[in-house]
């Protein structure tokens, strides 16, 4: 019998989690297991805000795919994938044609705008590494231009932040530490610089636990961040960002950066298949199969989950994209010896987020609260046990954080 092709389609925290998962379970001759990333290395996503701060090095956040694969078991190939025929088995590359038996797409996210005028021309996003790297060198820019200038433009030192989700307040609690760096580096007074977040909702992190909400204002805004809360972008220009204030009132801010940080969406090409979607999210079956074909599952931000229980959908993160990958590989293995697929559970683990690099806020064990130091320390030990999840101890060891006090 021919051995089964099972093609994953983006070396993100869902595609690099279902290969190595499948790698641990099968032998060298039971299935061919084909990798499809653009680039040559994985970034975790999770830390971009650190990247787009310029508070790590934007190869801090990555490493080479083939550090985690097992090369007997996967045949890794760099290619951009610009199309997927589902109804006939075949992908489409800037490198060639792909066939499978059994796809996986983990092609990850893009940055929401809603269809907000201007937003994509005029806004960056951190949408991956060079987005990342490019946000930092816009920044850095905008500051040494400021420093050379016989008339002084100080609205180049005005930093907004588009969303107060979690991806915006942990970019802002960056820009907290990395603006007093920047401010000594280029000479400028702190009090030039302006970082104000822009939030449509009447609230910073809608839903979120309030107490910890509070305290993440009251420290960012101890750090100089300015919050403009109930006020939504409604279109951004090379100026900067109009804000609805009221009915009928609007406001400008002029600004040198414009940060988009307001939701993701799944990737485009997941709209040009024949698979249903919403806003390039499949709602998949429970054993994370697309609709109607048995041969295609989606993994991460791609996928488009709900949970029954809370009566609302599971948001895309990392920790989910992990697990689905685990699952997914598992389900593979059963369908290529005949058996039958499980579903899938997702394992809640809360939620932290980061407010820079030596505080936090926390969701953890069945609501348990946590700030702090204490906050921080959890929130390096996820980003260490994703990394060990991925690629083991080596990789932990090479890439991990360990400046946890
Ligand atoms: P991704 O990780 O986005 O990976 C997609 C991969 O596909 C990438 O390697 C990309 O290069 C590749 N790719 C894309 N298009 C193509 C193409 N056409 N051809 C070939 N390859 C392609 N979640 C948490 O659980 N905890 C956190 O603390 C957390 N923090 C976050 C912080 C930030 C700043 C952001 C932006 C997100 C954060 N998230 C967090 C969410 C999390 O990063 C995503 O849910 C997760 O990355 C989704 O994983 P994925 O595998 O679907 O996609
Ligand atoms: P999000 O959807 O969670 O938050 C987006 C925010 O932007 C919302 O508060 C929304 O009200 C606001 N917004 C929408 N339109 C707006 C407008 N026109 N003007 C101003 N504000 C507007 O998106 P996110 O923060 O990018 O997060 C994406 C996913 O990644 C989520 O699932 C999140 O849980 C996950 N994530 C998790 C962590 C963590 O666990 N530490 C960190 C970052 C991201």
């Amino acid at each position: 019998m021919k051995r089964p092709t099972v093609l994953v389609l983006g070396g993100g925290y869902g595609g690099l989690s279902t290969v190595v998962n499948l790698q641990k379970k099968i032998g060298t001759d039971d299935m061919d297991i084909v990798l499809v990333n653009k680039n040559d290395y994985h970034y975790e996503s999770t830390w971009l805000h650190e990247a787009a701060a310029g508070t790590l090095k934007p190869e801090d956040v990555r490493y080479d795919i083939k550090r985690v694969i097992n090369e007997n078991k996967v045949k890794f190939v760099k290619a951009t994938v610009e199309s997927i025929d589902v109804d006939n088995k075949k992908v489409g590359t800037d490198a060639g044609e792909l066939t499978y038996d059994y796809l996986v797409i983990g092609l990850g996210f893009e940055g929401e705008t809603f269809g907000i005028e201007g937003l994509d021309k005029y806004a960056l996003s951190i949408a991956d590494v060079n987005a990342a790297r490019q946000i930092r060198e816009h920044i850095e820019y905008q500051f040494a231009t400021w420093s050379l200038e016989q008339e002084k433009d100080d609205s180049r030192l005005t930093i907004v932040v588009g969303g107060a989700g979690f991806t915006g307040i942990e970019f802002l609690g960056e820009l907290g530490n990395r603006v007093p760096e920047l401010c000594e580096e280029f000479d400028v007074p702190r009090e030039k610089v302006r970082v104000i977040c822009v939030e449509a909702a009447p609230m910073v992190l809608p839903g979120f636990d309030p107490k910890l909400v509070d305290y993440a204002t009251s420290y960012l805004k101890s750090k100089g961040i300015e919050f403009s809360i109930g006020t939504p972008v409604v279109e951004a220009t090379p100026e900067g960002v109009k804000i609805k204030t009221g009915e009928e009132k609007f406001e400008f801010i002029k600004a040198g950066t414009v940060v988009w940080a307001a939701g993701v969406r799944g990737n485009r090409l997941i709209e040009e298949t024949s698979i249903e979607s919403k806003r390039a999210r499949v709602a998949v079956r429970e054993d994370m199969r697309a609709p109607g074909y048995d041969d295609v599952f989606i993994v991460g931000d791609c996928a488009f989950l709900m949970n029954e229980e809370a009566g609302r959908p599971y948001p895309p993160t990392a920790q989910i994209a992990m697990q689905q990958g685990v699952q997914v590989a598992e389900n593979i293995i059963s369908l290529a010896k005949g058996g039958s697929t499980k579903k899938f559970v997702p394992d809640l683990k809360g939620t932290v987020c980061s407010l820079g690099d030596d505080d936090a806020i926390g969701n953890v064990f069945d609501g348990k609260l946590v700030t702090g130091k204490k906050a921080s320390f959890l929130k390096k030990m996820i980003d260490n046990r994703a990394l060990y999840m991925i690629g083991g101890p080596s990789l932990v060891i090479k890439k991990g954080k360990f400046d946890v006090l």
